[in-house]
């Protein structure tokens, strides 16, 4: 078997808290599994600003872009609130992403049974919930030109941002969101805003066309996404595979996040193109919050996201489908067992829940692992 290189960006805050508990179940697949991972590690953020001057240097890019899969802690912190705008923290993360050309975020909604009970909606709506949210990132308004505010010399302003999308971005985020339904429920709801937007025209028409072409097998709908967004509340277990823009899947993903619960559980993937010589594609898998200044060295940080992201990188990235199954029965067993960081700890306390940090719940999930 050819070795896995996974190059490892902690970063800041609790990023290498969260980190130091992947390492481990990494350790623990080599060792009795044979698993065959090598491990090299960077800096990104506010500790790459203070070693080199930027949010990642050019050889921690260089190896994130030869590492068969990156995992990324998080960045960003107080500390650094005033470095100059190019290099500050989320700077390196935007590099990661745009020299990766990482155009498909994939955002997995997922409820613990023993969770669902925290979530603000109600236990039925949400139990047994399991969608995926696949948004595309490097295209769409956040990036279209002109992008610009004139100033129009009588007293006014005026602000435009561009939404723009060529038929080749839609059919490739397209193709990943009609691949991954095939290996869940297979179908696949794609959301725009084709009453108002002729780029929300233009997904529609080509979504339905890369369907009609390649993947007929798969049930096909449409939604447009404010409806989307009101049904992803109503009842979100409609849902399989979501897929929308930049736009409407930022607001859309954090909206599906929020069902289940607290930012410490909620993990994420960006995939780029497949490699036309060995098909692998380039990818980086990452936690959803941030480096939690507020608990930062406390010991306190959940580590699920952190874990749960690499089991998505176990699943997406190296075809580990079992491991990846085992890791996250692992963390469900966690949590039915009331092993409680203090992000899902309910407020009024609860009988039989047992409060840990970060070591003992990413202690008690290897535990689980390997049985
Ligand atoms: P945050 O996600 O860091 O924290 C929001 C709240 O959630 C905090 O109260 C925090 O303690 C809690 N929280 C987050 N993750 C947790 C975990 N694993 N366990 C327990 N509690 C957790 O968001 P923020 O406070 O808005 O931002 C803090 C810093 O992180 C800022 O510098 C911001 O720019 C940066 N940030 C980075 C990323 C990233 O690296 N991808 C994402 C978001 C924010």
């Amino acid at each position: 078997m050819s070795a896995r290189n996974l190059f490892l960006l902690p970063g800041d805050g609790i990023g290498p808290e969260a980190m130091g508990e992947v390492r481990k179940v990494i350790e623990h697949m080599n060792t009795h599994e044979a698993a065959g991972f090598t491990l090299d590690e960077g800096l990104v953020g506010g500790s790459a600003y203070d070693a080199h001057g930027e949010g990642i240097s050019d050889a921690d890019m260089a190896k994130a872009m030869a590492a068969d899969a990156v995992l990324f802690g998080a960045v960003g912190g107080p500390k650094w609130d005033k470095v100059p705008y190019e290099v500050r923290p989320e700077a390196g993360l935007l590099r990661l992403r745009k020299d990766m050309e990482l155009f498909a975020n994939l955002r997995p909604a997922i409820c613990y049974p023993a969770l669902a009970n925290s979530s603000s909606l109600k236990q039925d709506v949400i139990e047994g919930l399991d969608i995926l949210i696949v948004r595309e990132l490097t295209g769409g308004v956040y990036f279209g030109e002109p992008k610009e505010i004139t100033d129009l010399g009588n007293g006014q302003k005026r602000a435009v941002d561009t939404q723009v999308y060529e038929t080749y971005e839609i059919e490739r985020i397209a193709a990943v969101a009609f691949d991954l339904a095939r290996t869940r429920d297979n179908r696949v709801c794609s959301m725009e805003k084709r009453n108002v937007m002729k780029s929300g025209l233009f997904w529609n028409e080509v979504v339905t066309a890369t369907h009609a072409r390649d993947y007929q097998d798969v049930e096909l709908s449409h939604m447009l996404a404010d409806a989307g967004g009101m049904q992803l509340v109503r009842w979100p277990k409609q849902f399989d595979v979501i897929v929308t823009d930049n736009l409407f899947g930022d607001m859309l993903s954090d909206v599906a996040a929020m069902l289940t619960g607290s930012l410490g559980m909620l993990p994420s993937a960006s995939l780029g193109a497949p490699d036309p010589a060995t098909g692998k594609r380039k990818a980086l898998y990452e936690p959803v919050h941030g480096s939690a200044p507020d608990i930062a060295g406390t010991g306190a940080a959940n580590p699920i996201a952190m874990i749960a992201s690499f089991a998505m990188c176990l699943r997406y990235s190296f075809e580990m489908i079992d491991e990846a199954d085992r890791l996250e029965a692992a963390i469900a067993k966690v949590l039915d067992e009331g092993y409680r960081t203090g992000d899902i700890m309910p407020s009024d306390g609860q009988a039989g829940l047992k409060a840990v940090g970060t070591v003992e719940m990413g202690d008690a999930v290897l535990a689980a692992y390997a049985g």
